[in-house]
This record gives C-alpha cells, structure tokens and sequence, in this order.
C-alpha cells in the first residue's frame, strides 16, 4: 500500500484529500505545518507528498527545498497544491524538484488522476492551469456594465480667480468653474468658467438639447468661459441663462459687456443661438424633474449659492462664500452671536446629501485675506458640522495652490475635521471628476 503525507495548515482541505486518497486504497497521514515535515517524512517515511504553498512559519516552497536537500528524503514524490497556481509558481515548484502541482480548487477525481499518474498506473488527463471545477463552471458570467442613466454630476472647472496651467496644476486641474449635473434627459450647468469651454467641446458631440446655465454670479472666474462656449454659436440651439439681481447692471449687460469689441471679436448679438436671460425670482426653478433651490451667500456682490434635488438626493453647490468673515480662533470657541448673521446659509445647506463648497485659505493665509469672500480653513470646517453634512467636496481651489500643497491641504481638513469630532467623508473637487448620485 502506497503511503500519501498531506501537509496543509487548512483543516478543511487537509479531511478533504485524506478522505478521497484513503477511498481510492493509500495509506494516508497529515499535518498541519511545514516546520515538521522532515520529522514526519523519516517517521511515516511515505511514497509522495501533497505539499501546500501557501502555509504560515515555513513557506511550501522551502519545506521543498528542505526535503530535496536531505538525503534521506530527496527521493520522496511531491505534488505542490496551492490556489497560488500561477505560471511562475508552477514553474518554480518544477525547478525546485516538484513531481507535478495540483492547483486549488480541485475536483476529487483531478487529485486522484494525479496521484496515480505519479504512480505510473494512469495517465491522467492533463491538469489545466486554472482548475474548472464543477462549482466554477456552474458559473453564469458575472459582467456589470456602467450604468450611465443614472443622475450625475460632474466638474469642468474647479479653480477659484483665474485659470492656471502647467504640470503643478496636473491632477487638480487649472480651469475655473464649471458644474454640470444631469439626470434623464434634464442637464443643468452651474457657472460659465474656462471649464465650460471643454463643456461646450461635448455638448456638441450630441443633439443639442435646451441649455440651462446658473451663474453664482458673475465674477471673471464665473463667466470667462461664456464666449468659448460653442453652443451659444448653434443656429437654434436654446440658452437659458439664470442669475441673481441685485447687481448694477442686469444679466444680459454683463455678459454682452464682456463681449465688448474692446475685449473680444465677436458680440453677444453675434451669436446665434436662442438666449434668454432670467434674473432669479422663483424658487426653486424647477428644470423638469430636477430642482434648483437658491440661496443668497457671503461674497462681494449679489452671489447665489444652489441646491439641486434629483433623485430625491440634495446637492448643494456653493462656489463662494465667506463663513464667519474675519474669525480667526478656534472652530471650538464660535459663540452664538458669531454665528447669527450666517442663520440663513446653515439653514439652506441642513439636510444636504453632499456639500460642494470652498474653503479656499488655510488660516494663516486667511488671515491677509480677509473680506475677499471665501472662508477660512477651520470655518469652513465647522460650517460642515454645524449643518450636520456628512459629504464634503471641496472646490474653488486658489489658483496660487499646486497640486502638492491641495494634497497637504486635504490632510489637514482631515485633521481638522477630526480635531472637531466630525470626522466626515471628504475629498477634493477636480476638473473632470463625475460622480452618479
Ligand atoms: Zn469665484
Ligand atoms: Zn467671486
């Protein structure tokens, strides 16, 4: 009788191939580790062993090397047996003096087509490289496609002031802002930065469909990209472009005043495509099924911030705005009074799935920076706490902060944040980063 010792550290297994080897008439023993594997073998002195790979102390391929370097018990057969069946594994089971692997999962029938082939009773049926066995080829194929039908939301531009460029800016992204989301056959796009230029790029691949553009408000950074934007050039293509009153001039005198001649070739009257100009009066404006709420914030000027319900998720879009002007201490210190005149703001962000909104200076930068209209680091913080938001996307990045010092900068949010007891989900805003919601 022909004498098999298993040594695999997974008791499972280890029952499994005793069982079936002692079934087809071998005289069977096993352990649990390599460490005694020469021991056994000059004890039990067997005919082959079924040698696992993949073992805690002694690796399998050094128990192998162990074996084949003693005298006593080079001659002995091996069979390695790993779910590690690899080519380079295989082949390096081979050189070290392996007769054959067997790779996990195996059927009964291959463990014991290959222990006779050892034998020479039976040339069993050659083993192939990744095991078939009757659970896996069971299998339907498992093949998620991306479902794109889903509502989105995606950024075009993500830098605050003006546009920058250049490999320190490679992975944040240099263009300012641009925010798209779409759900269904709706799509609204929020500000008309250098972003919306690479937007108008892809709008253009497709049927263009009506076009309705919320401007925060209409700062350069906000309205730069307007006069790049190819469908506004579209015989017949609808534009419907949303902003605030309360500004000196109306909508339309602002944006064809950054048509002048003076400043660019091509006036508004120029283009060619449908445009209406609506200053925000309803609320929310409802865009077929998605809706777009509207908020006044804290920025030099008459400048909106947004929250979009679609698919019964809130986004808040919120490009600029200075929370808690002019504090300095800590975010743990913020009396009731401070926090008074920002009531109206909270409130509108409360209850929002995901918050997009700046904070655009570390503290120290803050402090040569205040009353420019965007907010501190720990204030921008504690606006996430104090509105019970959970999500955080930070965007509006300074066009001074490379792609090193957002990556610092992000840590210490993180740090912050945690500093605070409120250690959400946060990350930062890139051009070109979607999301579905
Ligand atoms: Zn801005
Ligand atoms: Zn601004």
């Amino acid at each position: 009788m022909k004498r098999i010792l298993v040594v695999d550290d997974v008791a499972e297994v280890r029952m499994m191939i005793q069982q079936v080897l002692k079934r087809n008439g071998y005289e069977v023993d096993s352990i649990d580790n390599g460490r005694q594997c020469v021991e056994k073998v000059l004890s039990f002195k067997p005919d082959l062993i079924i040698l696992d790979i993949m073992m805690p102390e002694v690796h399998g391929f050094d128990v192998l090397k162990i074996l084949k370097a003693n005298e006593a018990t080079r001659g002995v057969g091996v069979i390695m047996c790993s779910a590690k069946g690899y080519k380079p594994d295989q082949d390096t089971a081979m050189q070290l003096g392996a007769d054959d692997f067997l790779p996990k999962p195996f059927d009964n029938q291959q463990l014991v087509d290959m222990t006779k082939k050892y034998f020479g009773g039976h040339s069993a049926v050659a083993i192939p490289l990744i095991m078939n066995t009757a659970e896996t080829a069971a299998c339907k194929p498992y093949l998620p496609a991306l479902d794109t039908s889903r509502a989105y939301f995606r950024f075009w531009g993500t830098r605050g002031s003006t546009p920058v460029a250049g490999e320190r800016y490679a992975r944040y992204g240099g263009n300012t802002p641009c925010f798209e989301v779409g759900w269904g056959n709706e799509m609204v796009i929020f500000d008309a930065g250098s972003g919306i230029r690479e937007l108008g790029i892809h709008l253009m691949k497709d049927h263009l469909r009506p076009l309705h553009i919320f401007i925060g408000h209409t700062h350069w950074d906000h309205i730069q990209g307007f006069p790049f934007f190819l469908p506004a050039y579209v015989p017949g293509a609808e534009l419907h472009i949303y902003g605030a009153s309360g500004f000196g001039k109306d909508l339309e005198s602002v944006f064809s005043g950054q048509l002048d001649a003076d400043y660019f070739p091509i006036q508004l009257s120029d283009m060619k495509s449908k445009m209406e100009f609506i200053h925000l009066k309803e609320n929310p404006v409802k865009i077929g099924k998605v809706l777009v709420f509207w908020e006044y914030v804290h920025h030099p000027g008459a400048a909106v911030g947004f929250k979009i319900e679609m698919n019964r998720k809130k986004i808040t879009y919120i490009s600029d705005n200075e929370f808690l002007q002019g504090y300095l201490g800590s975010p743990k210190d913020v009396t009731s009074k401070l926090l008074a005149p920002y009531k109206q703001v909270m409130d509108f962000i409360a209850g929002s799935d995901i918050l997009i909104t700046e904070s655009q200076y570390p503290n120290d930068e803050y402090a040569q920076k205040i009353g420019w209209g965007h907010t501190a680091l720990s204030n921008g913080c504690l606006l996430c706490k104090l509105t019970g938001v959970k999500h955080w996307i930070v965007t509006h990045h300074d066009p001074a902060h490379d792609d090193e010092f957002l990556d610092r900068k992000l840590l210490l949010t993180k740090q912050i944040l945690t500093d605070i007891e409120y250690p959400i989900q946060v990350c930062h805003a890139f051009d070109g980063f979607m999301e579905y919601v």
